[in-house]
């Protein structure tokens, strides 16, 4: 059941429902104030010089709002957008199809661009600096010379981890932004804006009691408001209230810190079977039978932010904070050892 919550994958059913909810304007999307005033600024001076806007990368984990961004810039600088992902474009054709269609000042928006294909940074490249589609195509004697002129569009490539693109790529976006964690006041105003979208009366303390359990994301907060609003329908009149909250996250089995049952197995994975760590990604990933990309993606960056987790030069390591929680007991010894890695001493390894 938790992966339903947490994961970044989703079915068409969740993505209906998101685009209803994804809000259309900066005043509307809640948070992340400094991307959003320094996007203000280069959008405003943009549209004075009747220029197209900059290529812009926005890096974070899943479900900060890096599409929603997208579709916003689209909506301010009042050109239209195409969405596609790395993954989705196979070959050199499929790219210069999308490229050779894109109107002016056209927003193409490339999700999960660290998945793209490196043999086709040979065409990005051009496309992006000089706004030409310039390669080679076939071999030998019917080798062809491909040489056609783009109109000006606007390059926004989103990723969970920006370390994951090779630098020429991201040397190439004039913006490289990265959005943060949200905190719980900030999620409960998204909540509330979402209940409002799906015509569903919440109080103010449920719409805190989804937000503090939404591990800093608005997506597993609007996630969490969807089940909790099932429970609301079945079990009483349709109002979300602080008691159905309850209720239902205690089902649902996800604790008031947001941790569901995945968290714990990592957690006392790290203390119970390599002693606290510090352990690499790869052998956590193995002895918990869960998928390295969604440890390091979705579950981790939460895991770090409440102080429960280290990110170390020789692995993951516990924190006081994780012993605490689990009600484990922790020795002086490895305290000392930790206290180390609380002064900071972390790889961010981005
Ligand atoms: P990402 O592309 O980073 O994975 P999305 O842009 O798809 O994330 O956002 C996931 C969901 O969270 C969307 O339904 C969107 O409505 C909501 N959301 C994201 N950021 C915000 C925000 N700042 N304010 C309100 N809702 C948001």
């Amino acid at each position: 059941m938790e992966q339903q919550f947490f994961t970044s994958t989703l079915t068409q059913n969740e993505r209906d429902t998101e685009n209803i909810l994804r809000p259309k304007t900066f005043d509307d999307y809640v948070g992340q104030d400094k991307v959003k005033e320094n996007l203000s600024v280069y959008i405003k001076a943009a549209l004075s010089r009747g220029e197209s806007l900059d290529h812009v990368l926005l890096y974070g984990p899943p479900g900060l709002g890096k599409t929603t961004l997208a579709h916003i810039i689209a909506n301010e600088m009042g050109v239209p957008i195409t969405v596609t992902s790395g993954s989705a474009i196979p070959g050199k054709f499929d790219l210069s199809a999308i490229l050779s269609k894109l109107k002016p000042g056209e927003v193409l928006f490339i999700d999960e661009i660290h998945r793209l294909n490196s043999s086709l940074e040979e065409i990005l490249y051009p496309a992006m600096e000089d706004y030409r589609l310039d390669f080679v195509t076939g071999k030998g004697p019917s080798a062809t010379s491909v040489n056609i002129k783009l109109e000006k569009f606007t390059l926004i490539g989103a990723t969970t981890k920006a370390g994951n693109l090779a630098s020429p790529l991201r040397d190439r976006f004039g913006m490289q932004m990265r959005l943060v964690l949200y905190d719980a006041e900030q999620l409960r105003k998204i909540v509330m804006k979402s209940a409002q979208k799906l015509c569903t009366e919440i109080t103010s303390d449920a719409a805190y009691e989804i937000a503090r359990r939404s591990r800093g994301t608005p997506r597993v907060a609007n996630r969490l408001l969807r089940r909790v609003r099932d429970f609301a329908e079945v079990l009483g009149d349709g109002r979300v209230t602080k008691e159905v909250c309850l209720h239902a996250m205690q089902v649902m089995e996800v604790d008031e810190l947001g941790l569901d049952a995945v968290d714990k197995t990592l957690l006392t994975t790290i203390i119970d079977k390599f002693s606290g760590g510090p352990v690499g990604l790869e052998t956590l990933a193995s002895a918990t039978g869960e998928d390295r990309t969604t440890i390091e993606d979705v579950y981790e960056p939460y895991l770090i932010q409440l102080g429960f987790v280290a990110r170390t030069p020789r692995g993951r390591v516990c924190m006081p904070l994780a012993y605490k929680h689990l009600g484990k007991k922790i020795s002086k010894e490895r305290m000392e050892m930790l206290s180390v890695y609380a002064e900071g001493e972390q790889d961010e390894n981005e």
